[in-house]
């Protein structure tokens, strides 16, 4: 067997890999591989492949066979090439130790900078270099890093060995140390290090080499790495490779630098480059935020020869990568390295630029536009704004750099660990800091913002800040930390738990809770969204053609605000929902309450011309697209007057005494409403509340054709779980639309379907399918059955599963595939034997989620339903869908897993129940009757403005389980305020 090779060389002509070698050599060695074989000038180095980090982990933390030697090996070429040797003491050869997986993690593993510094190597350096400052300043910041990262020494003492020689010296600046401060400085040093390590620091490079590499290694699975990992859904990596690369020095004096910079925006996508430097400066200096550097721009009058070849260098690599690439170099007294590129992370409106650019450019297709944006990207875009009119009126108070776009309200903390404890009581918070660092990635996630008064545009708090799409003000100078408790913003004191408000879009600090609405959507995003609706729209699994979104909305408002946003329908109207108005509730309350029939249907014709009236709102709004109606779904039991001065209001509304009431209030409780008289059930036992809403939407759809407004209406019964519900239920509401239609001498085809929610209606769907026009998977509730988990309550123990690993995700946010999938697919495949063509969506919250959304693609779902606001993510995740799985030949009615076709095949019994006829499931029989309705009308969503207010995305349907607990899906409840980056918030659950 030939020898595995575990270690890859790069520089002078003997590189051993490239760009498409991420997997092996981590993006970072991948890039600097490529860079050496395109002549860009970059210092020579090896990269240990990400293999050994697998081996290393596998086999208890010991390195596979053979790899000292091959490192040592790699370490001579290396020194051959430079012709310098580690730790020679006249002309030392330094190297840095880097990480760096196939995906990036930035700065969430170790770096070692300046290695091979020693007693003697340090007066070598001096020489050579003729610069004792240099020397000692790189050998200090040698043992500060090393005795930090690999020995483990607390940072805190060496910052305050640092401060201490500043004020001694009366500097502000480390720049300010002549080299005697820095060679003393070293000696504290190596004090520190000996008393709380009880050893030296190590003078041997071999040994320091080692300590390096197992620390890179190590840092693999530190916390944050493994938190940065869970939190953007990086799985099934290797682990990390470890670059060992010749030092350059940007702190060598006047003539070097060291900076950071994009091909293009990465705030706005702009075509302009943008950067940062500084001059006399190591890298750590830039991204620390510890001095506040230059404009790229500037580097054209400071340095034009070298500004001139970053230029060329930034164009060649972004036309040969195809992307927007993101740069680290250093100017060497004159001379131009470039030490790492990939592509740059970005800012959701810059995402979406540079890719419609890109197009126009001819750079790269319109394919491979919709897969550079991320549905994390276009949620961002959908994040609030300051409302303008209250932006006008407000003051700003400070402003800093406009690090990471959208507007944020919250309370200040002035520490992640705040940040996350306030935030686990309810709490909105916004994190202020001096400058943040890996360490404060939970509480950044949790915050609504981050304001620091250090650091650029690619400090640690605005990069993380832009990937994670938080609101971000960085390097405000006004804004002065005082320890935990206080901040100076401006000329005002803070203190902690004050409110404030940031615009990372201009990067102004306001004081106060400013109202924030919802973005408009740029010309280019709509561009680039009806890209994703014509990929999607041309898309053709077997007989089923298109992807289509739709959305779930239940007012006029919402129907608006999603058609705006490019829904092609409503896939579900959840008609309780529309109960929540207080004037519409009193009437609902006193149906619930109503001892007779004749009582009941009384009410309910008070409560016919409110949902009629709603739905010709929607119905008008919809301009035509499906529109599908969920007949009432909750427990009675949930409306049910609680409080006293509910009680009181019914019974006056009523004319009876309160007294009066409370048997019937009593009789309703129920013990597990989630389970009891619910959905269908209720129409069962009182078919009239079914009549009135089926009257009322034949009423409303009369009226659209008297109007000439276009209608297109689905009807859909809930919970269902046996074929002979809907065989009950269906005709009723037919002769209902028949005897509305006749009598106004009208004809609109309407469409009655049902949802499959439960298990055993998946179990029975070739059954039920007889009695069905559509079927729209209730994932919630077929999740809450089938896992057996109340949707309403799995977060007290929830968060424990994720954390041991006991499941992968939470299964209320992304859909389980092997096992409600599997009843997904079941009930696909039994549906489509009965009726080839029928027509099924999903409507439960799994059709916002994109990795659900892929799925539901593949089982051949026709289209996916979510809240208006993931409407535009689940234009794109759909598009994404159709091209990642491009030549899969799915047909609906497969397996989603394999995309193997699977023979139609009946779980459990295929014994008709009584009462339902015996069908042939295995048969790809047409239905008996096609259904009447004519197909929806194929308009293409209007790319309009959306609605500017109502920044609030609403709450999926709390049902909450009562007898003993008050209601959840209380009027009150149902609105919930803006719910923030609901996939980035939850750390666990990724
Ligand atoms: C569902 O169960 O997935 C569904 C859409 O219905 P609801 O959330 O209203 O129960
Ligand atoms: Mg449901």
């Amino acid at each position: 067997m030939a020898k595995q090779k575990n270690v890859y060389f790069f520089g002078e002509g003997k590189t051993e890999g490239d760009a498409r070698m991420k997997d092996v050599l981590g993006g970072k060695g991948a890039n600097l591989a490529e860079m050496t074989n395109l002549g860009i000038p970059v210092p020579p180095g090896f990269t240990i492949s990400t293999g050994v980090c697998a081996a290393y982990y596998q086999n208890k933390e010991h390195y596979p066979q053979g790899i000292k030697e091959e490192v040592e090996i790699n370490l001579k070429k290396l020194e051959q090439v430079m012709k310098k040797r580690l730790g020679d003491p006249d002309d030392p050869l330094l190297v840095s130790v880097r990480s760096g997986a196939a995906v990036s993690m930035p700065g969430m593993m170790d770096t070692i900078l300046n290695l091979g510094m020693n007693d003697r190597a340090v007066k070598g350096l001096a020489g050579k270099t003729g610069n004792l400052r240099f020397a000692w300043d790189a050998y200090r910041r040698f043992i500060q890093m090393y005795g930090d990262v690999v020995m483990g020494v607390e940072h805190e003492l060496f910052e305050e060995a640092l401060t201490a020689a500043k004020k001694s010296k009366n500097v502000e600046l480390d720049t300010g140390l002549a080299a005697a401060d820095l060679e003393k400085l070293v000696g504290e040093y190596k004090k520190i290090v000996r008393k709380s390590k009880s050893k030296d620091f190590p003078q041997d490079p071999l040994e320091q080499l080692w300590g390096a590499i197992n620390a890179v290694f190590g840092s693999w699975m530190n916390e944050r790495a493994i938190k940065y990992r869970q939190l953007n859904d990086i799985r099934n990596l290797k682990g990390t490779a470890v670059t060992v690369q010749t030092m350059v020095f940007g702190n060598f004096g006047e003539d070097s630098g060291t900076g950071v910079c994009f091909s293009r925006d990465p705030s706005t996508g702009k075509n302009e480059f943008y950067g940062e430097y500084l001059m006399n400066a190591q890298g750590e200096d830039v991204v620390a935020g510890i001095r506040t550097p230059e404009q790229i721009s500037a580097l054209e009058k400071e340095d034009p020869a070298i500004y001139k070849q970053l230029v060329g260098i930034k164009n060649r690599l972004e036309k040969h990568f195809r992307d927007m690439q993101d740069l680290e170099f250093t100017v060497q007294q004159g001379k131009l390295f470039l030490l790492q590129t990939r592509n740059g992370k970005r800012a959701g409106s810059a995402a979406v630029k540079c890719a419609v650019d890109m197009v126009a450019e001819g750079l790269i297709s319109k394919e491979t536009a919709i897969l550079r944006v991320t549905p994390g990207h276009l949620d961002q875009l959908l994040h609030p704004m300051i409302d303008p009119g209250a932006q006008k009126l407000a003051k700003s108070i400070t402003k800093g750099l406009n690090a990471s776009p959208g507007a944020a309200s919250g309370k200040i903390v002035f520490s992640a660990k705040e940040a996350e404890i306030w935030h686990e009581r309810g709490e909105k918070v916004l994190l202020v800091r001096k400058e943040t660092s890996p360490e404060d990635i939970g509480g950044m996630v949790v915050s609504q913002g981050v304001l620091t008064s250090t650091g650029g545009m690619t400090s640690h708090a605005a990069v993380v800040a832009r990937g994670m799409g938080t609101p971000c003000v960085a390097g405000a100078k006004g804004v002065t930390v005082q320890g935990n408790t206080t901040a100076i913003i401006g000329d005002k004191t803070f203190k902690e738990g004050d409110w404030i408000t940031i615009d990372g879009s201009t990067g102004d600090v306001y004081e106060g809770q400013l109202p924030l609405v919802a973005p408009n959507i740029s010309k280019d995003v709509n561009t680039f969204l009806k890209w994703c609706d014509e990929v999607r729209n041309k898309a053709i699994r077997g007989k089923i053609k298109g992807f289509d979104i739709r959305t779930n909305a239940d007012q006029p408002e919402d129907a608006k605000r999603a058609f705006d946003f490019g829904a092609q329908g409503i896939g579900l109207c959840r008609t309780e929902h529309m109960f929540f108005d207080k004037e519409k509730l009193i009437h609902f309350r006193s149906m619930i309450v109503a001892e007779t029939e004749e009582e009941r249907k009384e009410q309910l014709k008070k409560i016919l011309p409110l949902q009629q009236k709603d739905f010709f709102g929607i119905f008008k709004a919809m301009e035509g697209r499906p529109v599908t109606i969920r007949l009432l779904d909750p427990p009675l039991h949930e409306f049910v007057p609680h409080t006293k001065e509910e009680i009181d209001e019914l019974a006056a509304h009523l004319n009876v005494s309160s007294d009066s009431l409370l048997p019937k209030i009593e009789r309703l409780a129920e013990a597990n409403p989630m389970l009891g008289h619910r959905g269908c059930r209720l129409a069962v036992t009182y078919p009239e509340i079914y009549d009135m809403q089926v009257e009322a939407i034949a009423q409303a759809s009369v009226e659209c054709v008297k109007q000439k407004l276009p209608v297109n209406v689905e009807i859909m019964i809930p919970i269902v779980v046996t074929a002979r519900e809907l065989k009950l239920l269906k005709p009723n509401a037919e002769k209902v639309l028949e005897k509305i239609f006749g009598e106004a001498g009208v004809k609109v085809p309407v469409k009655i379907g049902t949802m499959i929610e439960v298990p055993r209606a998946a179990l029975r769907s070739a059954h039920i399918a007889k009695y069905a026009d559509f079927f729209s998977f209730g994932t919630n509730d077929l999740t809450q059955m089938t896992f057996g988990f109340s949707r309403d309550d799995v977060t007290s123990f929830l968060p424990t599963y994720l954390q041991k690993n006991v499941l992968d995700v939470d299964p209320f946010k992304s859909i389980d595939q092997d096992g409600v999938g599997g009843l997904v697919e079941l009930a696909i495949r039994e549906g489509r034997s009965v009726k080839p063509d029928l027509k099924i969506g999903i409507c439960g919250e799994h059709g916002g989620d994109p990795v659900s959304i892929d799925f539901f693609f593949r089982a051949g779902l026709s289209y996916v339903s979510c809240s208006p606001f993931r409407v535009p993510l689940a234009r794109l995740a759909g598009a994404q869908a159709v091209i990642n799985n491009a030549g899969k030949n799915i047909k609906g009615g497969e397996s989603a897993k394999t995309g193997k076709p699977t023979a139609a095949k009946v779980i459990g019994s295929n014994k008709p129940a009584k009462g339902e006829k015996k069908m042939a499931v295995t048969s790809a029989k047409p239905a008996a009757k096609k259904p009447a309705a004519k197909k929806p009308a194929a308009k293409k969503p209007a790319a309009k403005k959306p609605a500017a207010k109502k920044p609030a995305a609403k709450k999926p349907a709390a049902k909450k389980p009562a007898a003993k607990k008050p209601a959840a899906k209380k009027p009150a409840a149902a609105k919930k305020p803006a719910a923030k980056k609901p996939a980035a918030k939850k750390p666990a659950a990724k």
